[in-house]
């Protein structure tokens, strides 16, 4: 019944329209810039999506991507990161493709459930409804049912905005390739919606790839020129053109693209490589490719030059400190294969990105496959390295070798950040080396162990309410004061993290963990979930430690929840900015002629390690 209404049309069982239209909505006052893949799939169509978005935020506009997948999963839960890159985890427990951790640092704006859909949950709502007569004696049909569940979606979010305001853009990114089976109905939708909100309302722009093969040693137009003619078929006109390519696209090449496409040369734009993804904002200005929107969309009006004056301005200095010489290198180890998870582990390269900018450091990352380690060797495997992340993960593959890296960065004052699995290691390890429980582990590699310091605790679960197998989402964390995470917190009671993980410390432990001398410095604000340990540091770090204080560190952090999913461009994570001020202190702080200059050059390094950044989002 509730989608009669929305219909608008009273006769909606004997008509071809159903196109639900949500309570507030008004046609033509939202507007819509729909990317469109074509010649192959892993093009960047999210990097050009999100800086393309950033450009009109940074004018005052309001603006929300959204993702749509051709896949049947209902979310990217269950996707094998190693296939589909890391499983990215939004403040509501959404877990959705990496693409969504790409928009909310290019925007720094959380997303929700809104901003990621898949046919899987497209099929599952029609077929709920279908169950529950809702469609009143009529055949359920791809069009117009299907496709009118999407133009649903589209208008929700447009109303929903950033969740403060109403969006003025709505960026909506199809995931695969124009032609691809999956994804075919999502273009049809997107058809439709063009045709129903009018003239001026929704951009299109194909994301096309130019060749040049190596034998041949140009640029070769054709693939691109077939790749917009197959959407040119699905009834839709491209306004706009991303080549991407390996390097800058020849304006002839771009001539014939726009000639075959009808679309004039000021709006196809060159997406070639470039030193960094940061930068393409700046090119899309630099192109005018941002005026050409407005104009397609009609909305000078919205523009706000002053906000984009000041905005512009921050990001050039986080670019500038990405892209500037460096003169210092921290090397950060990284548990893991690097083959295997380059794209599994994307927030944490982002993440350790940011801080490179803000201390203009080079940061290099050793990639250290566990599985081979083991106490005799560890030292050769961390040789010569910094910092060591051990970062989350499933199942018991590398554990132990993880377990040696924790225990050797323990020992030999490493810095170390342990990320969820990372964070239960260092746990285990202080357990049996510290306070010689040998058979300390956690259920989840070994169920039978003998004391399971880390285990699942189903009845906590029921405690707080979460329900399903997974502790999922932003919580908040409670910071003990006067320790290193109070300090990251710059000196709030209190942090919001996000969360993915089944398994946790076992409360009946808790206190024989801290009588050794573990400190847990965040936890959840009633239960007894620990989420935050660290060692104590000497207060004058490096230099000042005594050895017959052996459990002193100069950085040493775990922290159940992914701090990496929250780390922005303009706000680095802080548990990643301490780890590379502690890198860059353990490779340079021995030798007195460089430090000094550091302190005296690197200012954000010098202001950091005083009083912490006090910029974190959290404060
Ligand atoms: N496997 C661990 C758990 O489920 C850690 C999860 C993670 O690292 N994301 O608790």
């Amino acid at each position: 019944m509730e989608l009669l209404a929305e219909a608008g049309d009273r006769s909606m069982a004997n008509s071809e329209f159903y196109s639900p239209i949500p309570d507030g909505y008004k046609l033509g006052n939202h507007k819509y810039v729909v990317i469109l893949g074509t010649v192959m799939s892993g093009l960047g169509k999210g990097i050009f999506s999100s800086s393309m978005a950033k450009v009109l935020k940074d004018k005052g506009l309001t603006v929300a991507p959204i993702k749509m997948e051709g896949y049947l999963n209902i979310d990217s839960g269950t996707l094998n990161p190693y296939r589909h890159g890391e499983v990215f985890v939004l403040e509501d427990g959404t877990e959705c493709d990496m693409d969504l951790g790409t928009y909310e640092r290019m925007l720094d704006q959380d997303l929700s459930k809104r901003n990621f859909v898949t046919s899987g949950q497209i099929y599952s709502e029609i077929l709920d409804r279908e169950r529950q007569g809702v469609y009143l004696g009529r055949d359920v049909q791809m069009i117009p049912h299907v496709t009118g569940e999407v133009k649903r979606k589209l208008r929700e979010l447009a109303l929903r905005g950033d969740g403060n305001k109403p969006a003025d853009v709505v960026f909506v990114e199809v995931g695969g390739t124009v032609g691809d089976y999956e994804n075919g109905f999502y273009i049809e939708a997107l058809r439709e919606l063009a045709f129903e909100e009018g003239p001026g309302s929704v951009c299109f722009v194909a994301l096309t790839y130019v060749i040049e093969p190596q034998a041949l040693g140009e640029q070769k137009s054709k693939a691109a020129q077939l790749g917009i003619k197959r959407l040119m078929e699905s009834g839709i006109q491209p306004h706009m053109i991303a080549c991407r390519a390996n390097s800058p696209v020849e304006p002839k090449v771009m001539e014939k693209i726009a000639m075959f496409s009808n679309v004039p040369m000021g709006r196809v734009f060159s997406m070639h490589d470039r030193e960094s993804i940061y930068t393409i904002p700046d090119e899309i200005r630099a192109d005018g490719l941002d005026r050409e929107i407005l104009s397609i969309l009609d909305l000078h009006n919205r523009v706000d030059a002053r906000r984009e004056d000041t905005a512009r301005k921050r990001w050039a200095t986080f670019v500038d400190g990405l892209t500037a010489e460096k003169n210092h290198t921290v090397k950060i180890g990284i548990t893991g294969k690097y083959a295997d998870l380059r794209d599994a582990y994307a927030s944490i390269d982002k993440a350790l990105e940011h801080c490179s900018a803000h201390f203009r450091t080079n940061i290099e990352q050793v990639w250290v496959e566990t599985s081979d380690v083991n106490d005799r060797n560890v030292a050769g495997h961390l040789a010569d390295l910094d910092g060591v992340i051990v970062p989350g993960g499933f199942g018991s593959r590398g554990v132990e070798g993880k377990m040696a890296c924790v225990k050797h960065c323990r020992e030999n004052l490493v810095p170390y950040l342990g990320i969820c699995l990372g964070f239960q290691v260092a746990v285990i390890e202080f357990a049996r080396n510290v306070l010689g429980i040998a058979d300390a582990s956690s259920t989840e590699f070994d169920p039978m162990c003998g004391t399971p310091v880390i285990s699942e605790l189903p009845d906590q679960k029921k405690i707080e309410g979460l329900g399903g197998t997974m502790r999922l989402g932003a919580q908040d964390v409670k910071i003990t004061p006067n320790t290193l995470a109070s300090f990251l917190a710059d000196g709030h009671s209190s942090v919001h993290e996000r969360f993915r993980h089944r398994y946790e410390v076992d409360p009946a432990r808790i206190e024989q963990l801290e009588a050794g001398g573990l400190v847990f410095s965040g936890r959840h604000p009633d239960q007894p979930i620990m989420q935050i340990l660290e060692l104590p540091r000497t207060a004058e770090g490096v230099k000042g430690i005594a050895p017959e204080e052996p459990i002193t560190h100069p950085y040493f952090i775990g922290a159940q929840c992914h701090p990496e999913l929250t780390s922005r461009p303009l706000r680095p994570q802080p548990m990643f900015m301490g780890l590379v001020a502690a890198a860059l202190q353990h490779r340079y702080e021995h030798d007195d002629s460089i430090w000094s200059d550091l302190m005296r050059t690197n200012t954000a390094l010098k202001r950091w390690l005083r009083t912490g950044n006090g910029k974190h989002q959290n404060a």
